[in-house]
């Protein structure tokens, strides 16, 4: 095999991960030599394209899954103020690509929407008006109205309230200021911004293993997935972005901090209808609770998206099941991703997620049909014909201490030259915030003079923006402006 290439920074994986890491570490260190890795013909191919999620900028907004019941029935909102704190830095993050050119148009990746939390059922209306009022006076939660009015309800989503019995007991919490994000698009700018400024990628390659160097750093060993033939790349710290591949590939690293992980894949459907008749009667992204017994990502939304320029409605997601890694991965991803540290939890976790799976299994038996049946419960007149199903990306699930976790978890060597992150919610929309934990963990040294550009890119950096208003409605309103959102 020829002498291998050498690069300072290797990124596995072209989504929404690494390419928000590539564009940050290509304004901070422009010298730098960046290769992104992708196994592949292009970019966001896999959970950051468009049709693979389901573009939410997560912001805890209308997800009533952060929200949950506690035992007093109290409403514990912790989860939904994390979830925003996080979502305001990427925003920030956004901004600032925008204003300093890194990313072109907004209207090509970032609309704003109402995220709106939607019951029904006077159990459901009940808890909603808690959870509005356990949110009201919190800083970055304000301007959300909570709506009983059925004739109300009728003007802001016509096409949910239309056959809908006015008698029966509904409630919105609707927030204004939410937003549809194009992953997708948003990887692709992100990862052009990186090849404008020197970044190199490898399309149709795949890292096959990686070992690390005696003198530090990595190699990694790469296979051309069109031509067969193999190279292998040196590299200084390696991220290991590549979503549900990353699992595979932390284990083939050896790092002790990887031990013990595993993960369960699910898949989804989407039902997803194009047609203006029916497309220009909803604008909103409405959120409901989880069945009982699912996990709390299949939360059914009915979401209003704008891909390409077009307007889509997207309803779901439905639960799959398949052993695959990745949407286009391999049937073994499963069983290869049994180790002996790994199997004892992951044994635990199926033994305790029966539950789980037995929805899984519904799931997986459920005509279409059945499925426009289930949209039904958000627009009463949805036909058949409107709505086809769609394939969405495949989730990997963490397995820890026998344990199925619903988070994002970033595994790092000690010796700061290798990450990966694994999970998948809240996904995208905490990008920017995870990549910088990324660099905090692996490259404690350079933070000092990093310090001042990061603080350009995302204002508040280190600051909770629950307590300090001020900041928040300042940095809010350079976010609307940049990103043309009020
Ligand atoms: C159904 C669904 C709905 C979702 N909805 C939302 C939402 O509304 N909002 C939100 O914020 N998030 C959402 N998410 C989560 C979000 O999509 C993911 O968290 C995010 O896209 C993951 O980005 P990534 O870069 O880590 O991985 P990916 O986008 O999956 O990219 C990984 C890349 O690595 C490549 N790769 C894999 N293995 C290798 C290898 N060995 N060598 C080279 N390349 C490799 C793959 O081909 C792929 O291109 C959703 C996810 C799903 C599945």
């Amino acid at each position: 095999m020829p002498t291998p290439a050498t690069t300072d920074i290797a990124l596995v994986g072209a989504g929404i991960m690494s390419a928000t890491l590539g564009a940050i570490l290509r304004r901070l260190e422009p010298d730098a030599t960046i290769t992104v890795i992708e196994r592949s013909g292009a970019a966001a191919g896999e959970s950051s394209g468009p049709w693979n999620n389901a573009g939410t900028g997560h912001a805890g907004l209308c997800e009533l899954f952060y929200t949950p019941q506690k035992p007093d029935g109290s409403i514990d909102i912790a989860k939904a103020v994390r979830v925003n704190e996080q979502f305001q830095v990427t925003r920030q993050f956004w901004a600032y690509a925008v204003q300093d050119g890194l990313l072109g148009q907004p209207r090509d990746f970032v609309n704003p929407i109402p995220h709106v939390s939607f019951v029904h059922g006077v159990d459901g209306v009940d808890y909603l008006r808690r959870r509005h009022h356990a949110l009201a006076d919190h800083p970055l939660f304000g301007g959300a109205e909570f709506i009983t009015d059925f004739a109300e309800f009728a003007a802001r989503l016509p096409l949910m309230a239309a056959g809908r019995n006015p008698d029966l007991p509904v409630a919105l919490d609707w927030a204004p200021d939410g937003t549809d994000v194009d992953f997708g698009a948003l990887t692709r700018q992100l990862i052009g911004y990186g090849v404008r400024h020197g970044t190199t990628v490898l399309f149709d390659h795949e890292v096959r293993t990686l070992s690390r160097e005696p003198g530090g750093g990595w190699t990694l060993d790469l296979r051309n997935r069109r031509t067969g033939q193999r190279r292998r790349l040196n590299a200084k710290f390696v991220f290991l972005g590549a979503g549900g591949g990353t699992l595979g590939l932390l284990q083939k690293s050896g790092i002790g901090e990887a031990r013990g992980f595993g993960g369960f894949p699910i898949g989804g459907r989407f039902l997803r209808c194009g047609d203006p008749e029916v497309t220009s009667r909803h604008r909103a992204k409405v959120y409901g609770a989880p069945a009982p017994g699912a996990p709390s990502t299949t939360a059914p939304h009915l979401d209003a998206r704008v891909v390409d320029g077009a307007s889509w409605l997207l309803f779901g997601p439905f639960a799959g099941w398949s052993p695959k890694f990745l949407k286009h991965g391999r049937a073994m991803d499963l069983p290869r991703s049994v180790r002996l540290d790994n199997v004892m939890s992951m044994l635990g976790a199926g033994m305790g997620e029966r539950e789980l799976v037995g929805y899984l299994i519904g799931q997986l038996r459920r005509t279409h049909s059945a499925r426009v049946d289930e949209l039904r419960e958000f627009i009463p007149d949805a036909l058949d014909r409107d709505w086809s199903a769609i394939r969405a990306g495949q989730r990997v699930q963490v397995i820890r201490n026998g344990r199925l976790e619903f988070e994002t978890t970033i595994v790092s060597a000690t010796d700061g030259s290798m990450a990966g992150l694994l999970g998948a919610s809240p996904g995208a929309s905490t990008a920017v915030p995870a990549m910088l934990e990324v660099l905090a963990r692996c490259f404690p040294g350079r933070l000092a003079d990093w310090m001042p550009t990061l603080r350009e890119m995302v204002p508040s950096l280190g600051i909770r923006l629950s307590d300090e208003p001020a900041l928040f409605a300042q940095v809010w309103e350079w976010g609307n402006r940049q990103l043309q959102l009020s």
